[in-house]
Formats: structure tokens, sequence, C-alpha cells
């Protein structure tokens, strides 16, 4: 489970599905598979701390990675992802590279040559972009919507003083009257000098190295570069100007920035996808997804976070789910396992795998059962979204919700605040599927170190995997639910 919200996405919202089924409950042969026992070994063994916490990337994911293939192999699964059960997407490291990045002033009294870190800061890693831009400079007060409208902008660079005001609202005015970016000087008049303290992990962070996927089709916001100078930096400004004081910074004063950033590293980050081909020869061409992702967030400070619930429970259970499908056999649809990486990262895994996903040719995804969290709190507790007073309500989930209370679970609670926390998300949203997210709430040991397996209720878990698989076995009519 992912800590916070990214952000608010509109759910997506289901296709209509066409008539009704005649589904019975279906044939569950197979279900005894699903064994608290044996959730509980494999549990035992994911969160160990000799996985320590699983981060994306690290040697131990990779070994839980190759753990689910062997298992996977022996079950008789198809490799979900090509000739592979590996989905890979890059991770790419990015850095600034102080010697190339500068920004320098020239004006009547001169010029001057800024340092990134001493005498400039960027307020977040994202501004840490490539180029180099050049421009007068136009003084603009405060930055108000008349001043930079006023001001000839295009091409220039917008020059404001922090006085507490919000640099946010200015930015976006400048950008907006087309300025190539944003300078904010420090007052001279207040003798302090706060911006080489406020952005010291900022830049710190651009200059030691930021990963980001390479993922194709995620929109980017266009690059608006915001750049404090410290009360050096300011002075050296005035200095180039040939000014005393922020009055004289009318004219003659030229910025140019140039801004390079080196990647150092590419790193290789998969999901594992296995599949379960039907035997219908025209309903195997539809596909029915289950997900979790694999990842926890690895060792901080030293102490190791297990993620025994988050989500050592979801992909166990998955597991388990793929051992009643073996001694089931073919199901009429068929089913792709996919567990992710990169969830606590920001959804990266299932983004990625949704973007591109690893369908064989010729089928296409029908819908999305996410199970993230699973282990915890009461027996009888269990949350779910979207639920009926969610505007993605959709077939999937009122099914999951009609079945539940075949393995325990009476009445589902609404997981809705959760909409975005999860890589359910990705699937309604890129690959316009109904989906279902099943989550047992948070929890004191939540994103912390005794987040252990120890405290698991694997009959739960066992219990979540069974619903999970009933639904599968409940999606085998001709027509799916409406
Ligand atoms: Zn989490």
């Amino acid at each position: 489970m992912l800590t916070t919200f990214l952000l608010l996405v509109a759910p997506v919202l289901a296709p209509n599905q066409g008539p009704i089924p005649s589904n019975g409950e279906g044939d569950l042969s197979g279900i005894e598979e699903i064994r608290a026992d044996r959730i509980r070994a494999d549990l035992f063994f994911f969160a160990d701390d000799a996985m320590r916490g699983r981060d994306t990337p690290s040697p131990e994911q990779r070994i839980a990675a190759r753990y689910l293939r062997a298992r996977l192999e022996r079950l008789g699964f198809t490799p979900g992802a090509g000739a592979s059960f590996f989905f890979e997407y890059a991770l790419a490291r990015k850095k600034v590279d102080p010697e190339r990045s500068f920004l320098g002033l020239s004006g009547p009294g001169g010029t001057e040559r800024l340092v990134f870190g001493e005498d400039y800061f960027i307020s977040s890693s994202r501004y840490a972009g490539d180029g180099s831009f050049s421009g007068p400079v136009r003084f603009l007060g405060e930055a108000s919507k008349e001043a930079c409208e006023a001001a000839s902008l295009p091409g220039a660079w917008g020059v404001t003083v922090d006085d507490g005001g919000s640099i946010l609202r200015r930015a976006r005015n400048a950008e907006r009257s087309g300025a190539s970016g944003l300078i904010v000087l420090t007052d001279p008049a207040s003798g302090l000098d706060p911006f080489p303290v406020r952005f010291r992990k900022t830049t710190e962070l651009a200059k030691s190295g930021v990963s980001s996927p390479r993922i194709g089709a995620r929109s980017k916001r266009a690059f608006f570069p915001v750049y404090y100078l410290s009360k050096t930096g300011t002075e050296a400004l005035l200095a180039a100007a040939g000014s005393a004081d922020l009055a004289g910074l009318a004219s003659g004063l030229d910025l140019r920035v140039e801004s390079e950033q080196v990647g150092d590293e590419e790193t290789v980050l998969e999901d594992v996808c296995a599949l379960w081909p039907g035997s219908d020869p025209r309903l195997r061409d539809e596909v029915l997804i289950v997900s979790a992702h694999y990842d926890h967030v690895g060792v901080r400070d030293g102490e190791i976070y297990n993620g025994a619930d988050d989500n050592g429970s979801g992909s166990m259970g998955l597991l388990a789910i793929a051992e009643a499908l073996a001694a089931r056999g073919p199901l009429r649809r068929s089913v792709m396992l996919v567990w992710v990486s990169g969830e606590e990262k920001g959804l990266w895994g299932s983004a990625a795998w949704t973007e591109a996903p690893t369908l064989p040719a010729g089928t296409q995804a029908i819908c999305d059962l996410n199970i993230d969290m699973i282990g915890r709190n009461a027996p009888d507790h269990l949350l779910i979204t979207p639920t009926r007073d969610h505007p993605a309500s959709n077939w999937l989930s009122r099914l999951v919700t009609r079945l539940s209370p075949l393995e325990g679970f009476p009445r589902l609670g609404s997981a809705d605040e959760y909409w975005a926390r999860s890589d359910h998300m990705n699937f309604s949203q890129n690959l316009k599927i109904p989906v279902a997210f099943l989550f047992s709430g948070e929890h004191e040991d939540y994103h912390r170190p005794t987040d252990t397996p120890d405290k698991i209720d694997c009959d739960k878990v066992a219990r979540v995997a069974r619903l999970v698989f009933r639904v599968l076995v409940n999606l085998q009519g001709d027509t799916l639910p409406s």
C-alpha cells in the first residue's frame, strides 16, 4: 500500500458488458489447496529478515521474483510476459552535474557565475531539468497577474523577492505570461539567509541522484524552472546589475542558466507474470487479471521493514490462488496473475505493465482484482473499493461483495478512500477495465519495522484468496455479469 495520495484521478467507468449471465456458483474443485498453513510457510520465507524488505530495486527483490517464478514453473504456468515470467521495465537514475550546471549573470556591473547548492537552489528535484536558457531579466515585484502581463515576459526571466508570499502563485503567473523561469531573491534588507537551509535536502537529492522509472506515456508537466538565490547569490545578481538595491534591476541584466543532468545508472525492474490459459476456444481470449504488489520499502536506518502484511500477505495469497488453479485445471477464460514491483515508490510496476500489457496476441483483459494487505485486523473485517456508492462501481466489485459472506466476510466495508493508493488504479485508468480492490485495513504496524509474519492471520489471508478463487470460478459463464 502506497503511503500517500499521489493524485486524485477521476475513476474510469466500467464499460457496459451487456446482458446478464446465468452463472451458477461454479465448480469449486481446487479451492481446498488454499490453506493457511501453506500460506504461513511461504510468508515466513517471503517476509523474513533475509529478504530485507524487498525494496525496489534490491537484490532481495530479485530473489523474491525468482522464488515466485520457480514456484509458478513447477505448477505448470505459462510465462506471462512473452517467453519470460518477468516483465521488465527500466529505472533510470539522473543527477545534476555541478560541473556543467550554473547560473550566469551579465550586466552593467560585470559578470557573475553562481554555484548550484551555494548561490542558488531548487525547491524540488523535479526542477532539476536539462537545458540552456537565457534571456533578459524583468523585475516583477510581487509577480501579480497584472505585473506579469505588463512586463513583456516571453523569452525573459521574472524576478521576485521572497517576502513570505506564495511562490507557487507567482511562478504560475510568470509561466502564463510566457516567462522562461522565475528567480526568487533573498530580501537583502532582511539580513536573513533562509534558502540554504530550506532547500538543503532537495539540493542534496538532486546532486546524489533521483531515480524514476522509464514509463513512456505518463504525462509530464512542462518544465518551468524556479531558482532560489541565497544571500550570496542575490548579492552577485545586484553586483552584475551594477545596482546597490532592487530598484536598479530595471534594465540591462541578462541571465543564462545551464542545467545538465547526467544518468549514472540504469536498473532493470521486474513484475512477475504467469498465465493460466483458458480451455474454451472463444472465451480463452478473455483474460481475468489478479494482481498483488510484492515489493515493500526495504531497510531504513538499519531497520528491516519486513512488509509481512504489506504486501507479503497479498503476494502469498496470490501464490495460493496459483496452486488452486493448478489443482483445478484450466478454466474456460484465461487468468493472468501479476506480482508487481515498485508499488511503494509510486505504483511503478503496474503503471509500466498497464502501459504495455503482456497479453497474448488476440486476447483482451476483462477485469483486475487487486489484493494488498489482507492479513490483519478482525477476522471478518475486509474492505473493498469501488463500493456501490463509488462512481467506478462495476460488476466485478458487486460480484466480490455478493460472494464474500461465503468466506466469512458478512459485510464488506468501504475502501473508497484508498481508490488511488494501490495498483488497481492503473488497471482502471490505463486499461479501462472494471477493477476491484480487497484490503483488510491499516494497523499500528503499517509501514513500520514491526509488520512481521508472526502477526499475520494466515487463515484470513487464505479466506481472501478463496474468495478471489470463487470470483474466478464464477466468471466462467458464456457472458459476464453486468
Ligand atoms: Zn505499503
